[in-house]
């Protein structure tokens, strides 16, 4: 018999990573799948955001030393994964804990920020909102207007700031702005306003289809510290590496949707019957469960692959594919769910229901699906070395 040249490609989980899934499972299986009806009206999952807090979840992004968990990016990815499969929402308030704005405050903020704000954030004691897409700009970056002046030692901030997630929670908000008016992408920076704080107001809500709340935030003239400047006009191209790890979160999410939705409609379609038999017996919808199984797993490859380039940001190319398909097949395989369910699968107290609108949002936040086909395209147009084929391009 010939030998295989290579061992067979496949991820295999440590036992602490199967410890932590396991454990996040369990609570989403026995508690977080039965009460995500309670959260479609807005309303913030706070209980389980304190029984993610009490097993170390919400400190993934956090450092040891400020009393994190300090997870590893790919870890991160199974964790939220898990939350996904039974609640949208709490997914979602979880991914503001261990995102793109802990892990701003965690690799730029100045010490006594962190170690102000991050035990909190540990604790789920300071829930964290980014304010980057403006009323006028959200894709187009270079367009923002929102500024801050920096003169000595304090800094005054002027704009709005609309889309926001967990506004209305938020401890701290982490504020892409333009510094001293420096134009162009370039010229972005970042700074971080307090509740609290003067000139910081609320100034409208819209309720998402989702389930959560999306606020409008204005900053009228916010007078801050100069610690609070967390990066300056050259801080765009680190805020955008530190955006690739949300690249990773963001699909990490979209999969998990997709995978309840899944087990959801595999387990109905053994049980319900139709003429005289269970509906999972007729090819019509044994076609529908194979290729939502093929897609879910081609997902988790093309995701795992890219959180293992993390170091500390994942592959820019790899977490875009990952990002574009686990987005979009996540909303055909959970559409596909609703219809295995009938009539059900369109009403709110079927899990299904909630995780084919929660699958909506993916492509939505982090980079839309057609920015990122651009920066892939890009990226195959620029690498005129194809001696190794596309497989030039990757180390994979
Ligand atoms: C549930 C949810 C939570 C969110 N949370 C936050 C948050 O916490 N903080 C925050 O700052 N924002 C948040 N957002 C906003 C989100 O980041 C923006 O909606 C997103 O960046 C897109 O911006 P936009 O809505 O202004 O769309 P636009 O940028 O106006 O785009 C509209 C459409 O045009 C397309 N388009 C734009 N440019 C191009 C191009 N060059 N080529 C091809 N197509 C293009 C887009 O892909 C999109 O389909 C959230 C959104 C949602 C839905």
């Amino acid at each position: 018999m010939s030998t295989p040249m290579t061992e067979p490609f496949r991820f295999k989980l440590t036992d602490e990573q199967r410890q932590i899934v396991g454990t996040v499972r369990d609570l989403t299986q026995s508690e977080f799948k039965q009460h995500g009806l309670a959260y479609m009206n807005g309303a913030f999952p706070w209980e389980n955001i304190r029984r993610l807090a009490d097993i170390g979840v919400l400190g993934m992004a956090v450092p040891q030393a400020y009393g994190g968990s300090e997870f590893a990016v790919f870890d991160t990815a199974l964790v939220l994964e898990e939350i996904a499969k039974g609640c949208y929402v709490t997914a979602m308030a979880v991914l503001g804990e261990v995102g793109v704005q802990t892990r701003i405050i965690a690799t730029y903020a100045p010490e006594p920020i962190k170690r102000r704000l991050l035990p909190a954030v540990c604790r789920g004691e300071c829930i964290l909102a980014i304010c980057m897409t403006e009323p006028q700009a959200g894709t187009d970056v270079a367009n923002y207007v929102t500024n801050t002046v920096v003169r000595g030692t304090t800094l005054r901030l002027k704009g709005v700031k609309t889309l926001c997630s967990r506004a209305e929670e938020a401890g701290a908000f982490v504020v892409f702005t333009r510094i001293n008016g420096t134009p162009g992408r370039d010229g972005i920076g970042c700074v971080l306003v307090e509740k609290g704080t003067p000139g910081l107001v609320l100034s409208g809500k819209f309720h998402t289809m989702g389930g959560e709340y999306l606020h409008e935030v204005r900053f009228e003239d916010c007078e801050l510290p100069a610690e609070n400047l967390l990066l300056a006009e050259d801080g765009f191209k680190k805020l955008i590496s530190a955006f690739n790890t949300q690249r990773c979160l963001n699909p990490s999410i979209s999969l998990g949707l997709a995978e309840g939705a899944f087990d959801e409609a595999l387990r109905y379609a053994r049980e319900r019957a139709a003429f005289g038999r269970p509906i999972g017996e007729f090819q019509g919808m044994r076609w529908k469960l194979a290729d939502m199984y093929n897609e879910i797993e081609a997902s988790r490859g093309l995701l795992y692959r890219a959180c293992a380039t993390a170091n500390p940001f994942p592959d820019p190319l790899l977490a875009a594919q990952a990002k574009v398909y686990c987005n979009e097949m996540s909303l055909r395989v959970t559409s596909e769910a609703v219809q295995i369910f009938g009539g059900y699968g369109f009403t709110d107290e079927y899990l299904v229901s909630r995780l084919y609108r929660g699958a909506r949002y993916g492509s939505l936040g982090g980079g839309t699906s057609e920015t990122l086909r651009d920066l892939i395209g890009k990226r195959l147009m620029a690498s005129t070395d194809l001696t190794d084929g596309i497989l030039g391009l990757s180390d994979f």
